[in-house]
C-alpha cells in the first residue's frame, strides 16, 4: 500500500522543522505541485519561515482552504524514541517520525487530494487551495495569521478543513467520527462569590441534567468517555495557581455557545449572554461561523458509508481559531481508521498507520468532491 501522500509524508518527515526551517519542507510540496502544473507559491514570514500555497481555480462561491501545518514539536528525549524522529522509517505497517500525525501526515494527505481533483480535469464551483503552514506550533502568527493578513486568495476563502479531529469513536462499523467544531477557552472568576454563583446557575442549566444522564449509566462506553473527557472541560481547574474555568465553547452572535454531544448526532446546546461572564476571558473562544454548509457536505458524505459526526471542542489550540476569528467555517477533520493509537502526539515514537493515511486521503477526497464540483460534475464522476 503507497501513494503519493506516504512518499510526500515521509520526505516531510526527514526535514528538521523543530524551530523553523518550514521554506525547506515547503519547497518539496512547491516542486511535488509544480511537475504537476498546479499553481503554488513558497510564502515566507521571515527567512526560512516558508509556507506553501497551492491553488486549483473555481467559480465564484467562496473557496476551501485545506491546512496543515509544516512545523513540529520537539523531540523531548532522543533516547525515548525507538524509531528515530526524522527517519520517516516504515515498520510493521506504521509511518514513524516527528510531524507524522501533526501534521505532516495531513500536510501529505491534502497534498495527494490536491492532486487528484487536478487530475480530474473538471471545472470546479468554487476554488480549492491548500495552505501547509510555518510557526503552527508557536501560535500561528508566522504562518496562517500572517497569511490571512497578506494574502487574498487564503482571505476569501469561506470554509477551511484542518487539523484537530476526525478520529472515530468506536472499533466497529457504523463509525461516529468525531469532527471539530471549536476550541476551549479559558475564563477566570474575579472571586470566589462570582465563581459560587456561577456555578449554582450552572447546576439549574440543562448540562446538569446531562451529568445525570451521564450517572445513570444511558450511553454506551465509548461515547461516555468521550462525554466524560468533554465534561472535565466543564471543571475549574488551577492554572498558576489561579483557578480557571475551560467550558467547550465559542461565540456566535454576542453570545457564547456551548456545543455538547449528546447522543448520537444530537447536541446539547448551552448558552451564555454577555452579563453572565462575571469574569475575564484569559484566552477566549474562537467566534463561531453561521455558515454550516461544509458541515452538512462532510454529514452527508459520512452518512451515505453508514456512518456519521460527534462534534467535538479540543482542548488544545490550533491555526483553526485563526480561521474562525476571520469568519471562515473551519472544521477539524484528519479522518483515521478506528484503532489508531494517537501514538506520540508531541510525545515519543509519533507515528501513524499506512491505513490511515489511506483512509484520509480516499475520505477527504470524496468529501473535497461532493463540496467543490458542480451537481453535473458529480454525476460524470460517479458514473
Ligand atoms: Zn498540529
Amino acid at each position: 500500500m503507497s501513494g503519493i501522500a506516504l512518499d510526500i509524508a515521509r520526505e516531510l518527515i526527514t526535514v528538521d522543522t523543530r524551530a523553523g526551517g518550514e521554506t525547506e519542507a515547503a519547497e518539496l510540496l512547491r516542486a511535488l505541485f509544480a511537475d504537476r502544473n498546479i499553481s503554488a507559491a513558497v510564502l515566507e514570514s521571515q527567512p526560512g519561515r516558508g509556507s506553501v500555497v497551492a491553488i486549483l481555480p473555481g467559480g465564484p462561491e467562496a473557496g476551501l482552504l485545506l491546512h496543515s501545518h509544516l512545523d513540529t514539536a520537539g523531540f523531548g528525549k532522543i533516547e525515548q524514541w525507538k524509531h528515530s524522529p526524522l527517519s520517516g522509517q516504515v515498520d510493521n505497517g506504521r509511518l514513524y517520525g516527528r510531524g507524522a500525525l501533526d501534521c505532516k501526515g495531513l500536510a501529505a494527505v491534502h497534498a495527494e487530494v490536491m492532486t487528484r481533483v487536478h487530475g480530474l480535469d473538471l471545472p470546479l464551483r468554487r476554488p480549492l487551495i491548500l495552505l501547509a503552514s510555518a510557526g503552527e506550533e508557536t501560535g500561528g502568527t508566522l504562518g496562517s495569521q500572517y497569511l490571512l493578513a497578506n494574502n487574498d486568495d487564503i482571505a476569501r476563502c469561506g470554509h477551511v478543513l484542518g487539523e484537530g479531529g476526525g478520529y472515530p469513536l468506536n472499533d466497529r462499523s457504523p463509525f461516529r467520527y468525531t469532527v471539530q467544531t471549536g476550541e476551549f477557552g479559558r475564563f477566570e472568576f474575579p472571586t470566589e462569590d462570582d465563581e459560587a454563583s456561577f456555578w449554582k446557575g450552572l447546576m439549574k442549566s440543562p448540562i446538569a441534567g446531562l451529568f445525570q444522564a451521564l450517572w445513570e449509566g444511558t450511553y454506551s462506553p465509548e461515547l461516555y468517555r468521550h462525554l466524560m473527557g468533554q465534561a472535565f472541560g466543564l471543571f475549574p481547574t488551577r492554572l498558576d495557581g489561579k483557578k480557571i474555568f475551560t467550558p467547550e465553547c465559542r461565540w456566535q452572535d454576542g453570545v457564547m455557545i456551548v456545543d455538547t454531544p449528546f447522543s448520537g448526532e444530537h447536541w446539547l446546546r448551552w448558552r451564555f449572554g454577555p452579563d453572565a461572564n462575571a469574569g475575564k476571558w484569559t484566552m477566549p473562544p474562537p467566534k463561531g461561523s453561521s455558515q454550516n454548509k461544509l458541515m452538512d457536505v462532510l454529514r452527508d458524505t459520512l452518512k451515505k458509508q453508514g456512518n456519521s459526526l460527534v462534534p467535538h471542542v479540543s482542548p488544545g489550540h490550533s491555526d483553526n481559531r485563526h480561521f474562525r476569528n476571520a469568519g471562515m467555517e473551519t472544521l477539524g477533520f484528519f479522518p483515521l481508521s478506528s484503532g489508531e493509537r494517537l501514538a506520540g502526539i508531541h510525545g515519543y515514537d509519533e507515528s501513524i498507520s499506512l491505513v490511515s493515511l489511506r483512509l484520509a486521503t480516499d475520505l477527504l477526497f470524496e468529501i473535497v468532491c461532493n463540496f467543490i464540483l458542480g451537481k453535473k460534475c458529480l454525476s460524470v464522476l460517479t458514473l
